[in-house]
């Protein structure tokens, strides 16, 4: 996109001067609940993820819960009760429920995730509607379920069918396969804020059953539950160990694991829209670290710092260094003989495009000096822009 006005040109020539590349005066600046800019450079970069050669797989940052073998069931997981009728079984890179063995649990335990399980019904059929390859997915100690049953031409009440948020959402699609046939399941699970009785935030789940989505943000409208509605005022833990569960059925699952998720802003998360005191908290942070910056520079790159962490919060002491800077930076362009004056063009118009975007922003008066001198220098050797 061409530059619309001055502002932008300036950032079109930092970008193109390396010495002034970190400072920025581009797109609108924060706001009451927005602490950064808009293409602010001084957001944080997301980290770099490593994804799965085999999509599936569990990507570089994954926490893996299972990954079809004993030892990774052992070191993961224990059973939720101590009396019970055998064990789970091993086998073919998959964990299979011993019927009476029970519930299994991962030692782990976690809140806010993308969730990634694979499992099979039995090729085997056997009863019909809940009775035929139920097992399920229970989030925080098993505060809610994604149900796990199969029914491939095998209908069910609805709100309890495959990637049901049981008892309370049926899935949106039946994409299942037949019976024996891997299934996969990838859940995006927000647990609900709740404060004093209070909903901050309902929380939500995403499925997708063999990539077609069944859930889509679905509120968790207090976890379901089996004939009875679910208290959605219930309080929900923080975080809880992923359960499985033993519904008679010999189902099997494996490639299990998970990633936990950025926080919300509901839940001291700072990446998106904040309210406005913590868009303030983190404004006067950004600010900090800029000047922090600022001090490891010198000369002019010093002084777009300093202006630029104006645009995060103002402060007596960075105005007076900034202004005391700008006062200097005037007087060595209006000081530079003719014959040289082209090279102070670049910076120059810089810096008079920093100071038209503060002033416009508020950050600074309009009349400030160092604008009205700038401008002055920019006219008199014929630097304006052309009008578009
Ligand atoms: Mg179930």
């Amino acid at each position: 996109m061409k530059p619309r006005n001055l502002a932008q040109t300036a950032i079109s020539l930092a970008i193109a001067a390396p010495t002034l590349a970190t400072a920025q005066f581009y797109g609108d600046p924060p706001d009451a609940t927005h602490p950064w800019a808009v293409h602010d450079m001084n957001r944080p970069q997301p980290p770099v993820v490593t994804p799965a050669a085999k999509p599936g797989d569990p990507p570089s940052d994954a926490v893996v819960l299972f990954d079809g073998t004993e030892e990774s069931f052992k070191n993961n997981w224990k059973h939720v009760r101590d009396k019970r009728k055998g064990d789970w079984i091993f086998k073919d890179g998959a964990m299979q429920c011993a019927p009476g063995a029970g519930y299994i649990r991962t030692k782990e335990e976690f809140g806010d995730c993308q969730l990634h399980i694979e499992w099979a019904a039995p090729t085997k059929v056997q009863g019909n509607s809940q009775g035929r390859g139920n097992s399920g997915v229970f989030f925080l100690d098993g505060a809610t379920e994604i149900q796990v049953l199969d029914n491939y031409d095998n209908p069910s009440y609805a709100d309890g069918m495959a990637g049901s948020v049981y008892g309370v959402m049926p899935p949106a699609a039946n994409p299942l396969r037949a019976p024996g046939e891997w299934q996969t399941y990838d859940i995006i699970f927000r647990r609900p804020i709740i404060k004093n009785g209070e909903i901050i935030d309902p929380g939500s789940q995403t499925v997708l059953i063999n990539g077609v989505v069944v859930q889509d943000s679905t509120p968790i409208e207090g976890g379901g539950g089996h004939k009875k509605r679910s208290n959605p005022k219930k309080p929900f833990p923080e975080t809880g160990p992923l359960s499985l569960q033993d519904h008679g059925n010999p189902v099997r699952f494996r490639n299990i694991w998970y990633r936990p998720l950025r926080k919300r802003a509901t839940d001291g998360g700072t990446d998106g829209q904040l309210t406005p005191e913590a868009t303030t908290v983190k404004r006067a942070e950004i600010a900090a670290e800029i000047r922090k910056d600022a001090a490891t520079k010198t000369g002019i790159n010093q002084m777009m710092r300093l202006l630029e962490s104006l645009c995060y919060e103002t402060n007596d002491s960075t105005v007076k260094d900034a202004n005391a800077m700008l006062a200097k930076f005037v007087k060595s362009v209006e000081a530079t003989p003719a014959d040289k004056i082209e090279s102070r063009k670049g910076e120059t118009k810089n810096v008079f495009g920093a100071l038209s975007y503060l002033a416009t922003h508020k950050r600074i008066p309009a009349d400030h000096p160092a604008i009205k001198a700038l401008r002055q220098i920019i006219n008199t050797n014929g630097w304006q822009d052309k009008k578009k």
